[in-house]
């Protein structure tokens, strides 16, 4: 009797924690109905995976960098993406990988500003630091290393352009939240292309300031939409579509692969070759939400806008892609699926980051570069290497 009463208090305890951490939830609102329980997703969302061929030549020079981070993608996010698409994703074509360590200067346990600013600079930072080392000195980016070398640049985010991912490849601020001190180094960077949302930062600033005229005078067209970026085929040009973030998959449509396809139609006709950065940014906000079918979607549309890079690249010939994380979010487990019906299980351990190490995919020219496990740090590093900048 006593160890029954026992179980019954711990069992309503625990109703009680799942409903304050349900109260907490910010990102998916209830949002995906078909979710027969918790952890069960089934998906109707599939995408056919046409087979990718090897690059004819490995060794070839590299012109172009492709970089696809999916914001939160541990290996469990990628499993539940390849079973809810029938066993088969768009990833499983870049045949380099390896595994990156995510900690940051200050933390096991990194944020997307660390991991970001690792990714984008080589060096580990404070967890919330953008672009800048521990004592808030400017770090030089990837990007701003290609660009310094005349290559065409861009980035594109399913979130605001100003968020902590994108941002590490263009500012320097000791905190990824001065959203609106972020806006400024779009002007002042040596960006061709940006496309996501954030608008706000740029027009509804408190200095009541817009940065709108000042992006013009840079030489950037700013569109305001998708259709609007349809008409769009060569120049600078910044895509800012939303006043705050992108909407979640499906609300959003082909944001990602087709913004994917525009920046690569643009950053192309710079025949000194491309730097560019596509962010799968709400794979994480899935995982904080410890929801799998946010987790799933959010997944397949980046798998798509992978597809999208693939293709280039098989044809391009001289394109470096790389798809990799900058954290795990949700400490996510896949446990059963339906393949034939895309029904996936899955399971979180944790509403925050986890401190695994996450994939990195690499195709192209200098994709076994890749393999192995190191710091994330690394892979700016091999950027470096495989487009042969001095250091
Ligand atoms: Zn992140």
């Amino acid at each position: 009797m006593i160890n029954i009463s026992r179980q019954l208090l711990l069992i309503s305890l625990l109703i009680l924690v799942n409903i304050s951490w349900a109260q907490k939830k910010t990102y998916l609102d209830g949002k995906y109905k078909k979710e027969t329980s918790e952890n069960v997703y089934t998906t109707t969302n599939q995408h056919i995976v046409v087979p990718i061929a090897a690059v004819a030549d490995p060794n070839v020079e590299v012109k172009n960098i492709i970089l696809m981070i999916g914001d939160g993608m541990g290996i469990s996010h990628v499993f539940a993406a390849m079973s809810a698409n029938k066993d088969q994703l768009y990833l499983q074509y870049a045949k380099y990988i390896g595994f990156q360590k995510t900690k940051s200067k200050n933390s096991y346990k990194t944020d997307s500003a660390a991991a970001g600013t690792a990714l984008a600079c080589g060096k580990k930072t404070n967890n919330g630091a953008l672009g800048v080392d521990e004592n808030d000195k400017p770090l030089t980016s990837i990007l701003t290393i290609a660009s310094e070398n005349n290559k065409a640049t861009g980035l594109v985010g399913a979130c605001k352009i100003t968020h902590a991912t994108p941002a590490a490849f263009v500012a320097h601020v000791h905190s990824r939240g001065q959203y609106e001190d972020i806006a400024e180094f779009f002007i002042t960077n040596s960006l061709d292309l940006f496309i996501g949302g954030g608008l706000d930062d740029f027009n509804k600033r408190e200095d009541n300031q817009s940065l709108i005229p000042d992006l013009e005078d840079v030489g950037f067209k700013v569109v305001y939409s998708i259709e609007e970026m349809d008409n769009i085929h060569t120049g600078k040009v910044a895509g800012l579509y939303t006043g705050g973030h992108i909407d979640k998959y499906p609300e959003r449509g082909e944001f990602l692969p087709r913004s994917t396809n525009k920046a690569l139609e643009i950053l192309s006709q710079d025949t000194d070759g491309f730097f560019l950065m596509v962010e799968a940014s709400q794979i994480d906000w899935g995982g904080h939400d410890n929801s799998v079918g946010y987790v799933v979607e959010e997944m397949l549309d980046f798998d798509r806008a992978i597809g999208e890079a693939l293709k280039f690249a098989e044809k391009d010939g001289h394109t470096l892609v790389i798809i990799t994380s900058d954290h795990e979010t949700g400490g996510m487990s896949v446990h059963e699926a339906n393949l034939e019906k895309g029904e996936v299980e899955g399971r979180f351990t944790t509403g925050s980051h986890s401190s695994l190490m996450v994939p990195v995919f690499a195709y192209g020219p200098g994709a076994e570069a890749f393999i192995g496990i190191y710091e994330n740090t690394e892979v700016f590093e091999k950027m470096l290497a495989a487009y042969k900048f001095e250091k």
